[in-house]
């Protein structure tokens, strides 16, 4: 499974269910103003200049600041299931052993003896996941250059 790009295509998601459009564009001229930046400083050429785009766009620091606040709700954890690549904010749940009830323990003709389906353990199947934690989950939805300023 490649991890990234089921990241990518839940920050996506998220970005668009969570987010205004002035915030996704605040993170989009956050990125620009990183690479190509700084816009609008006066210098001749800068493609933002006469870009009406860029009217609502408060300089870098400031932008930062209110992509800071518009993530603060982004979860601070992820789990993705190996085998679905199901995106889940809880932690999978793990089924008890079904052979001994959870016990780790079964009972025979007159004695207990350790269950065998799970050495004793008492747990059952456990599905296979990644656990995805913050600060990628914050470089999934901001870019990987600007999370520096963001986490
Ligand atoms: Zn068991």
């Amino acid at each position: 499974m490649n991890t990234d790009k089921v990241l990518a295509d839940w920050a996506k998601a998220w970005k668009e269910e969570n987010l205004t459009d002035e915030q996704r564009k605040l993170i989009s001229q956050a990125n620009w103003d990183l690479y190509n930046g700084p816009a609008r400083d006066g210098s001749f050429g800068d493609p933002t200049e006469d870009d009406e785009e860029w009217d609502s766009f408060p300089g870098f620091s400031k932008a930062v600041d209110l992509i800071k606040d518009a993530l603060d709700d982004a979860p601070r954890t992820l789990y993705i299931d190996d085998q679905s690549e199901e995106v889940m904010e809880r932690e999978p749940q793990v089924d008890a052993c079904e052979d001994c009830n959870g016990t780790g323990k079964v009972e025979g003709e007159d004695f207990i003896t350790k269950c065998e389906s799970c050495s004793g353990s008492g747990v059952g199947f456990q599905p296979e996941y990644y656990k995805i934690e913050r600060a990628e989950i914050l470089k999934a939805l901001v870019g990987k250059e600007l999370v520096q300023y963001v986490k």
